[in-house]
């Protein structure tokens, strides 16, 4: 049997990836996020049992055999995870833990084999316990070390790291059959680990690749021409930039500075910890990211904010530290705020400085909380600042990344337009609708 790739979801949209690589014995998946993001609203509940056919129809996850459980199968006419029927080994790929590729996974059949890298279920595990409400952990759930291969069935699968805004993120080289096939995941050449995403590109193209699966996130809005690209575009901020951005903002600013960060990108909060206490400053988190950051950097002290602690439970050496001692001494501090702990700054605002806005949510005008956020700070006079740093390659680093893989085939998604991800160095492009078969 030839192998064949059906292209599901998140084709012509940031979200969602679900593609699956099918063989004479196996059938390889990946992502597993949420497609239609537009559509999700979390104050709605999805019916208890039902949670992955209500999604699935309403095309929020895939409508595919062998990866729910029966009750929801039955609704969607597929066959069920472990189904005898289904003779091939079934099992998932997550690249890593944003939710528009992974927020699926509670709703799987709780069997399914689902492959990630170790330090994404180091963050997976994390996420879960302190998100119960959100679902489940997944139970089967297998960490792999990047660069050694593993085998299900016939398709031999290798996790490559790469860089992105979040810990132990990975593209996937799979084999089978003498085809290759290599998915991008989500990618960037100007974080802490660039070294990573050009390791990628080097490794894959050697492996030598039939097919190229590359996302296109930054090509999505503007028009872009990326067969005329030559040279990364001038002046594009990296993540060393915000950090010498917040450390001259620590510097001349008098009082309390708050910041709406993105707590799973923990290398950012391990690295802000160093640059404040460069400028006399703390960095206080609320107790989610206080447990992130303590999971990967266990040396790292941790100062956490006591006023908003749900869990008696946190670890005793943690510093806490109360609304007192920040309104008694601003200067000294720095505090990770998220979205839903707003209304501290109603008691906080008299000793605030600034509030810094990099990629914590809401994360743009998209989202209707960003209004309110913005409202909020104006009504409470505090100065805003956005300083986000992108998770996704520029324009002329996808091109690159394409041009040194050389595929035989470019499949480019995980972008509003897609059609403008090109490259003279693939043989054929693929736009595949969703559902798409292609045999290689
Ligand atoms: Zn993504
Ligand atoms: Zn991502």
């Amino acid at each position: 049997m030839a192998v064949t790739v059906q292209f599901h979801k998140g084709l012509k949209e940031i979200g969602g990836t679900f593609v699956e690589v099918e063989t004479a014995r196996a059938k390889c998946m990946f992502d597993f996020g949420f497609a239609r993001g537009d559509m999700l609203d979390y104050k709605i509940r999805p019916r208890k049992g039902f949670a992955a056919s209500d999604y699935a129809a309403l095309g929020i996850l895939p409508v595919t055999d062998g990866i729910y459980d029966a009750r929801n199968a039955d609704v969607l006419r597929v066959l069920p995870y472990g189904e005898p029927t289904v003779s091939k080994e079934c099992f998932l790929l997550i690249s890593h833990m944003h939710i528009d590729h992974m927020g699926g996974l509670t709703f799987l059949h709780p069997d399914v084999p689902v492959y990630m890298t170790k330090d994404s279920l180091k963050l997976y595990k994390r996420i879960s316990e302190n998100g119960k409400e959100e679902g489940a952990m997944h139970k089967n759930c297998i960490g792999v070390e990047p660069g050694i291969p593993f085998t299900v069935g016939d398709i031999t699968v290798t996790a490559l790291s790469v860089d992105h805004d979040v810990p132990g993120a990975c593209g996937f080289l799979i084999r089978s059959e003498g085809k290759t096939i290599c998915y991008t995941g989500d990618f960037r050449f100007h974080g802490f680990h660039k070294e990573l995403s050009r390791d990628f590109a080097r490794k894959v193209s050697q492996a030598g690749v039939d097919m190229m699966i590359c996302e296109g996130t930054s090509v999505s809005h503007e028009p872009v021409n990326m067969l005329k690209l030559t040279a990364p575009e001038e002046g594009k901020r990296t993540e060393q930039d915000l950090q010498k951005e917040v450390r001259a903002y620590a510097k001349k600013a008098e009082g309390l500075i708050v910041i709406n960060c993105y707590p799973r990108n923990v290398e950012r909060l391990h690295q802000l910890v160093e640059t404040l206490k460069k400028c006399g400053r703390k960095l206080v988190l609320v107790e989610v990211a206080a447990d992130y950051l303590n999971a990967f950097y266990p040396k790292d002290p941790i100062c956490v904010y006591e006023d908003t602690m749900l869990r008696a439970d946190r670890p005793k050496k943690w510093r806490r530290v109360s609304r007192q001692e920040l309104l008694f001494d601003p200067s000294q501090y720095v505090l990770q705020l998220p979205y839903r702990n707003m209304y501290e700054l109603v008691a906080l605002r008299g000793g605030v400085s600034a509030y810094l806005h990099f990629d914590g949510a809401p994360l743009g005008a998209y989202d209707p909380s960003f209004r309110r956020m913005e409202m909020m700070l104006e009504e409470l006079g505090i100065a805003y600042e956005h300083m986000g740093v992108s998770g996704h390659a520029e324009p002329y680093y996808i091109k690159y990344m394409i041009d040194t893989i050389a595929p035989k085939i470019l499949v480019p998604l995980h972008s509003f337009k897609p059609e403008q991800v090109k490259s003279d160095a693939a043989e054929r492009r693929i736009l595949p609708a969703e559902g798409e078969v292609v045999k290689l």
